[in-house]
């Protein structure tokens, strides 16, 4: 064992890794203990080593954190979007809200830059030296399944709270099993005021029963996630469409509500392949 200790030391000094030498002894403490796997232990290693070579540590961190391409505030045209407050989103640019472990919810029809604004307040959040990570939903509860199916759940869990902000990204788009919705709601009480979220929707509220294929999930997710949240709605054109507009049908171009009203409630048992009423945004 000393050996090893000795060699690795020895490896640290010859390579120039002194942030990584001098987390070491704690780091392996930590995993004697169990308190962290040998891969935290090895990636503590090496992210304290990266993190001090700037300026490379903030791409590591942007990649890392799933925030390319990079959009940032100021490459963000807010004369084209005269519904949002530029003053409110300067003032959530300051990441109190991170400290304050609250949840930022962008919601509106797509290509208003939900995920345009949600991805800049993570590069922000990064370039202060914050833990950022982001998912789309679909993705997010596909790896919670996926580790759950392999006896991991425990240590994806982990990774999606450690980091001081999680965005999770097109919430509605696609629709999402019981037990999927199970897995989300796990995380999100995990975080539950103790680390910040920013969350972009193209569905209200009212319809996230219909999102998450179950009301009660929907209405205890809600309970956390509007507890210590701000609500910035944005009401707009597509961006992506702005040069196209003539030939967009009036009902989607500009101030189309928020989403289409939700389809006839049908009676009886789901249908056998279990597709919830799909709405694409
Ligand atoms: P949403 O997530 O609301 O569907 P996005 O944020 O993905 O929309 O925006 C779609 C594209 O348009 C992205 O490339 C984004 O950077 C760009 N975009 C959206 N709104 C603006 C804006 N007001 N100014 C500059 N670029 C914008
Ligand atoms: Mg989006």
């Amino acid at each position: 064992m000393s050996d090893y200790l000795d060699r690795i030391r020895g490896a640290l000094v010859g390579l120039k890794m002194p942030r990584a030498l001098e987390a070491l002894d704690h780091t392996l403490h930590q995993l004697e203990q169990g308190e962290i796997t040998a891969i935290e232990a090895i990636d503590t290693l090496l992210s304290e080593e990266y993190a001090t070579r700037e300026p490379r540590r903030d791409d590591v961190a942007l990649r890392t954190a799933k925030l390319t391409p990079i959009k940032t505030l100021e490459s963000f045209d807010f004369s084209f979007q005269p519904s949002l407050d530029r003053e409110r989103i300067a003032a959530l640019a300051q990441l109190d809200f991170i400290r304050r472990a609250e949840v930022v919810h962008f919601l509106g029809p797509p290509g208003t830059g939900k995920s345009h604004l949600a991805t800049a307040l993570g590069v922000a959040a990064v370039k202060a030296g914050k833990s950022v990570y982001r998912a789309p939903l679909a993705d997010l509860i596909d790896a919670l399944t996926q580790a759950e199916r392999e006896g991991r759940l425990t240590e994806k869990s982990r990774f999606y709270t450690r980091a001081s902000l999680l965005i999770v990204d097109e919430i509605g788009y696609l629709p999402i099993t019981q037990g999927g919705a199970n897995l989300f709601f796990q995380l999100v009480n995990a975080r539950y005021e103790k680390g910040a979220m920013i969350l972009t929707s193209n569905r209200g509220f009212a319809e996230w029963g219909e999102v998450f294929g179950d009301p009660v999930v929907a209405t205890a997710l809600l309970d956390r996630l509007l507890h210590h949240a701000v609500v910035v709605q944005i009401e707009g054109a597509s961006y992506r469409l702005r040069s196209h507009a003539d030939l967009i049908p009036e009902h989607v171009r500009a101030n189309a509500p928020i989403s289409p009203p939700p389809p006839p409630k049908r009676r009886g048992r789901p249908p056998k392949n279990g597709a919830a009423a799909q709405t694409h945004g």
